[in-house]
């Protein structure tokens, strides 16, 4: 009888485990594949960082290097071993996480867990063999799967997902891609700067439109001078396999039917929980309309003792947010009363320059009715983004006009990333717009354009425009 059982080693599974342990608890992890880490660290997160790194490279050498007097002969783009360095990053990490779940002391069960009581699972090995595992307590962190729309039915062979886009085995000539989400944008990165011919094509008015507008508009002049086509303001009727290549059918903004091909589609439309033989019907567990695990505040299910977290629950399906929730739910059990600040769970889009987001949207406080200042610092007037030819993009803070309380942050540019991290600071501890722009931030870098953006809103003006 283990004290908690894990289902799912995604993010959220492992990062759980690993609190329980720490805190004592005899913990079990159940994983259906035969790699640990879930689809972040095998299809996900990893191997798309890795491949957008190396494809960035390659770009970068072809287009930014000769004005800085580094003149390369021949270049040569190896694609295979390009994906083949992409496999070895996700081996290194699913090592990693085998390593934490051995000095832990996890027991690690291999074999796919379906539940039989609210205390007992039933986890079938690849084998066929089928072992009873108990347990006082579940965390049920099943994750998600890619989703699609009607008329596009997935083939994983010509119509496919961001996880066989990450693995193909040859370069493509082209490639349209349905959604301009955060896949689609990715992806389109990783193709587009190796030389394939990349089209995005968008329902919504603009690209990862559930981001700040200003964002998405500044990202579709930064894609589209890397020679990727965006349409947006369209509606994708279908897609046909035609053997060698792929036709979508589409309505432009003005109603007209138009069809592309490619050779190949990807699907990028957002992604579904998954709970597909978890046997929930034999636990009073329920889901919510979208087939998400329904839990309350403290991440418990309708069964006292299953918890559920991450792409499985409802919220934004980030990896650091499966994680916060796992350490959650795993604190409650322990009798802690611990808090996540779900409004402060940055948003990080991996193009170049990069996008990263945190706290409410200008459009979300118009919205609201919520009175902001703003100012926003363009990286063309930053001298370290001129010394390293990174001037695309602006940081953009959102201030309350009486307190200066930071109510979001919004940055496309380089290593946005990484500067996003200081706003989640400011913002959890409520430091004000004004005591931000008066603090020291080391010249040159490209964090000072959060600098100069909060002085602009606080009032007192940028030092540097
Ligand atoms: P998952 O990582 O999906 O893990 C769930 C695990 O549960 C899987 O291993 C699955 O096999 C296992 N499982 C399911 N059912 C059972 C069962 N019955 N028995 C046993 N095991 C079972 N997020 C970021 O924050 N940053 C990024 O850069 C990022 N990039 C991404 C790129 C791509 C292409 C994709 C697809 C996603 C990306 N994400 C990113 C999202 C991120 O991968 C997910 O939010 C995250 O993996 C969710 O973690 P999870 O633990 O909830 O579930
Ligand atoms: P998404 O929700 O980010 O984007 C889906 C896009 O498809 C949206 O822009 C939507 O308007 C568009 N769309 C929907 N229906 C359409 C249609 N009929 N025609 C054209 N466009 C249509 O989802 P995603 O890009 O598939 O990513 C799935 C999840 O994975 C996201 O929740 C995301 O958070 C996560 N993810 C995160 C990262 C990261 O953190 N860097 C990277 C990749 C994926």
């Amino acid at each position: 009888m283990f004290d908690i059982v894990i289902i799912g080693s995604g993010p959220g599974g492992y990062t759980a485990a690993i609190r329980a342990a720490q805190l004592g608890f005899k913990t079990a992890i159940v994983e259906k594949y035969s790699n640990l880490g879930g689809t972040c660290t095998n299809v996900g997160c990893i191997p798309s960082k890795a491949l957008l790194d190396s494809s960035e490279n390659y770009h970068s050498v072809k287009t930014r290097f000769a004005v800085q007097g580094i003149e390369v002969g021949a270049l040569k783009l190896n694609f295979q071993q390009m994906f083949l360095r992409k496999s070895e990053v996700v081996k290194q990490n699913v090592s990693g996480i085998n390593y934490l779940m051995k000095k832990n002391k996890i027991e690690v069960i291999y074999g796919t867990a379906s539940f039989v009581t609210n205390n007992e699972l039933s986890v079938k090995a690849a084998d066929g063999s089928a072992n009873s595992v108990k347990s006082k307590y579940f965390i049920v962190a099943t994750g998600s799967k890619p989703s699609s729309i009607p008329g596009v039915e997935i083939d994983k062979n010509r119509i496919i997902t961001s996880t066989e886009a990450l693995s193909l085995s040859a370069k493509p000539d082209s490639i349209v891609i349905i959604g301009g989400g955060v896949i689609g944008v990715e992806m389109a990165s990783i193709y587009a700067r190796i030389g394939v011919k990349v089209t995005i094509i968008e329902y919504a008015d603009s690209l990862i439109p559930t981001m700040d507008k200003e964002l998405g508009k500044e990202l579709q002049k930064v894609l589209t001078k890397t020679g990727i086509t965006v349409l947006v303001n369209q509606k994708v009727q279908a897609a046909k396999n035609n053997g060698e290549s792929v036709t979508v059918k589409y309505l432009d903004t003005a109603n007209a039917e138009k069809e592309i091909s490619a050779e190949y589609c990807l699907v990028a439309v957002g992604r579904k929980p998954y709970t597909a033989g978890l046997g929930l019907e034999n636990t009073k567990i329920e889901l919510d309309p979208k087939g998400r695990i329904k839990t309350d505040t403290r991440l418990r299910t309708a069964e006292g003792n299953i918890y559920a977290i991450g792409d499985v629950i409802e919220g934004v399906m980030l990896a650091h947010k499966a994680e916060e929730e796992g350490v959650l739910a795993v604190e409650v059990i322990h009798g802690e009363k611990p808090h996540i600040n779900y409004n402060l769970i940055p948003g990080v889009v991996y193009t170049w320059p990069e996008v990263a987001s945190v706290g409410y949207t200008e459009e979300q406080l118009k919205e609201k009715g919520i009175a902001y200042n703003k100012g926003k610092f363009p990286f063309s007037a930053s001298g370290r983004a001129r010394a390293s030819g990174d001037t695309e993009g602006f940081s953009k803070v959102l201030t309350d006009p009486k307190y200066g309380e930071v109510l979001g942050v919004h940055i496309i540019g380089a290593r946005a990333a990484d500067i996003i991290a200081q706003a989640v600071v400011a913002m959890e501890f409520e430091v004000t717009d004004s005591a931000l722009g008066k603090i020291s931030y080391a010249h040159p870098t490209y964090s000072e354009t959060l600098k100069d953006a909060y002085l602009m809103a606080s009032g007192s003006g940028a030092l540097n425009i």
